[in-house]
């Protein structure tokens, strides 16, 4: 299993070019100053990306995206393809979240195509995938996951290429979380639904990041789960200094 943490910063659409440098470059001196336990990536909006990778410079502080198009080019106004991404200076890019999901309809099969264009280009996919409160209501959390993972990740889909994150809808930017034990269970079995799907090796090695209203105070209990691999953070992550805390508390 993969010791090292992978902290994301998911900045959504937030703040002009001035707030993205001016977060980026805060956090990227922290980088600089004291290495954080964790891998830490910010994922600002598609119009920011060019002048953040410019304020993180060469800084261990890795730069993603919220989402990419599943072709290479052609008639799609208003998207961006992987490898623009990719050129951009981006590592990985974020998809299928769920408010890409309710926002633009977004199924797994097109999170599935995208994330085998992502591969293509060489950027890793940061695969989100998780239940709404209705379906854990009723009890159908661990097939909703399960599903939602076997429909999203290609074939080619390796831990060094894929990322997961577990992020319960009912969780987003709503203050709650599940506790410790449903996240444990619900990580655990998402790594046996990958290592169906990868084979037992890769899953082994996985990722699986948990989102959903992550802070400085439940970061540590939640990144202490073995099964837990980093996190994906939203709101947390637009203030510098909660989300170098949360980096902090990587065991
Ligand atoms: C997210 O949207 O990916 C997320 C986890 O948001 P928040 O941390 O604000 O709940």
């Amino acid at each position: 299993m993969a010791t090292r943490k992978l902290i994301v910063g998911n900045w959504k659409m937030n703040g002009l070019k001035a707030d993205a440098v001016a977060l980026a470059h805060a956090l990227a001196l922290r980088v600089e100053a004291s290495p954080p336990p964790c891998d830490l990536m910010v994922c600002p909006p598609l119009a920011h990306i060019d002048a953040v990778v410019a304020a993180v410079g060469g800084s261990a502080l890795a730069v993603g995206a919220q989402d990419c198009h599943a072709a290479a080019s052609g008639a799609h106004t208003g998207d961006v393809s992987a490898a623009m991404v990719k050129d951009l200076g981006c590592s990985a890019v974020i998809l299928g979240h769920s408010e890409r999901r309710t926002d633009h309809g977004e199924t797994d099969a097109q999170v599935h195509a995208k994330a085998a264009a992502a591969h293509a280009a060489g950027l890793i996919a940061i695969v989100a995938i998780g239940e709404t409160g209705a379906q854990r209501d009723a009890g159908q959390t661990l097939a909703v996951v399960a599903a939602q993972l076997k429909g999203s990740l290609p074939q080619a889909a390796t831990a060094a290429n894929t990322v997961i994150a577990y992020e319960p809808v009912w969780a987003i930017g709503t203050g709650r979380t599940p506790t410790t034990a449903e996240v444990a269970d619900v990580h655990a079995a998402v790594r046996r639904e990958a290592a169906l799907l990868m084979g037992e090796r890769s899953a082994a090695g996985l990722r699986i990041l948990y989102g959903g209203s992550m802070t400085p105070a439940n970061a540590k209990a939640l990144l202490a789960l073995s099964d837990v691999g980093g996190g994906l953070v939203g709101g947390a992550s637009l203030k510098a200094d909660q989300f170098w805390s949360i980096a902090q508390s990587c065991p």
